[in-house]
């Protein structure tokens, strides 16, 4: 089933679906190459089409060994298509979903790649925005780096910038996937390179755990631990990779390192790390730890060392499950206002259990789950009102409740 894309290439079979269109094993002139067809509705946005031909050069000047080249942009027809270098090999996610954790050595040196590739990209001025293991591609044909890991390659660069037209996200709008979005993005800062160090941060420390720091339940309250929550300490993690992650995580941009830093200070831990399996950390109990959340925590603010008892990936609303659809890219979500993200005496948003209610967990609440989750459809609007996080997700690109805001905030997107 082979199809013309402009003049020069041919698609001939689909490697992967992607939340922005389907990606092709393709022809060109120069070989194969991969090409990832933008989904329709995209594709017809005038506003995208104009803003991929002036983001041009951006895209295509960017070469790096760990960067997934931008070799082409078509524009035909109705087709949007972005030609990329070929990775023969598989993404992140993938590898993550059969091994689930990690060894150190083999986790920080594609942590350190990537940092490789963001250091080039920074230096070129280019945020990437939606660092996450969807967007790393695994060269399987190249030779093996240490720790039997293969080369990592960054996918999907200047993407989030193409799609974020003020049409679709305003001022007030949130791009990117919760799990990995830096705290200053949740309060409504123009996106800047140090986002995207957070982001690889938060990526490291899921391979090595499984989970990520802050994800799990409800959109709304995973940005909201972004922004109060401090990251649970890894069991057996050696101090100076420890360290590292809790720097890059910082809740303060600055303090973060940059890019380049952080993939050289990654490479010089590789020799201690060798050899060493992956950690042992248990899953985070997601029905006990909410349970023991709510029970020992009434009222008031909770003590350091109560709070840091809760795992990552806990969800704040009974029944949600972690591994929702947290990891797509979310276009339409609302910069929290202040006094949302002020939040509840403990700082999570946390759905209270009225005295008689089932307890999470127990068949009654099971079947309860059940029938709610049956009432509210796709429901993610009532289940966040019931949270009071609702006002920080739209369904729509077009929120005519949104108050005005400087749109400049929107634009810039310079380190
Ligand atoms: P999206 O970002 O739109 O969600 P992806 O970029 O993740 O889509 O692409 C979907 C799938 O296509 C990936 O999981 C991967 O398997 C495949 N793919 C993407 N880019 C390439 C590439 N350059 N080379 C080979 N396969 C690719
Ligand atoms: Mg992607």
């Amino acid at each position: 089933m082979a199809r013309k894309i402009g003049s020069r290439y041919t698609a001939h079979q689909i490697l992967g679906r992607g939340s922005a269109g389907t990606v092709w094993l393709g022809e060109g002139p120069e070989g194969p190459v991969a090409i990832k067809l933008l989904r329709e509705d995209l594709a017809s946005d005038q506003e995208l089409v104009g803003r991929f031909v002036q983001e041009r050069t951006a895209l295509l000047g960017l070469e790096h060994p760990h960067v997934v080249s931008v070799r082409d942009l078509v524009v035909d027809g109705n087709d949007l298509a972005l030609v990329m270098d070929l990775v023969r090999g598989t993404d992140l996610r993938t590898r993550l979903e059969r091994d689930r954790r990690l060894a150190p050595e083999a986790a920080v040196a594609i942590a350190a790649d990537i940092a490789d590739g963001l250091a080039a990209a920074h230096a070129a001025g280019v945020v990437h925005r939606d660092v996450k293991p969807e967007n790393v591609l695994l060269d399987m044909q190249g030779p093996l780096g240490p720790g039997g890991s293969h080369r990592a390659l960054l996918t999907d660069f200047g993407v989030a910038k193409l799609i974020d037209t003020p049409r679709r996200t305003k001022a007030t709008k949130i791009i990117g996937t919760p799990d990995y979005l830096a705290p200053e993005i949740v309060e409504g800062l123009p996106p800047r390179a140090s986002v995207d160090i957070y982001a690889l941060a938060t990526v490291l420390y899921e391979l090595l755990a499984g989970f990520t720091p802050f994800g799990g339940g409800h959109p709304g309250a995973v940005l909201r631990r972004h922004v109060t929550e401090t990251v649970v300490p890894l069991p057996g993690i050696p101090d100076e990779l420890w360290q590292l992650l809790v720097q890059c995580l910082a809740k303060a941009p600055a303090s973060r390192l940059r890019a380049s830093e952080l993939g050289a200070r990654l490479r010089e831990l590789l020799p201690m790390l060798a050899g060493m399996p992956p950690l042992e950390v248990d899953e985070p109990d997601t029905e006990q730890a909410e349970e023991a959340d709510r029970e020992e925590q009434p009222a008031g603010p909770a003590p350091a060392g109560e709070r840091v008892r809760r795992r990552g990936a806990v969800p704040l609303v009974p029944g949600a499950k972690p591994a929702d659809s947290n990891r797509d890219t979310h276009t339409s979500m609302r910069v929290p206002a202040p006094d949302e993200l002020a939040g509840g005496a403990h700082g999570t948003a946390r759905a209270p259990r009225t005295p008689g209610a089932p307890r999470p967990g127990s068949a009654r609440n099971r079947a309860a789950t059940r029938r709610r989750r049956a009432a509210l459809g796709a429901g993610a609007v009532a289940l966040a009102a019931a949270v009071g996080v609702g006002a920080w997700l739209s369904t729509s690109g077009d929120d005519a409740s949104t108050p005005p805001q400087d749109t400049k905030n929107s634009a810039p997107h310079s380190p």
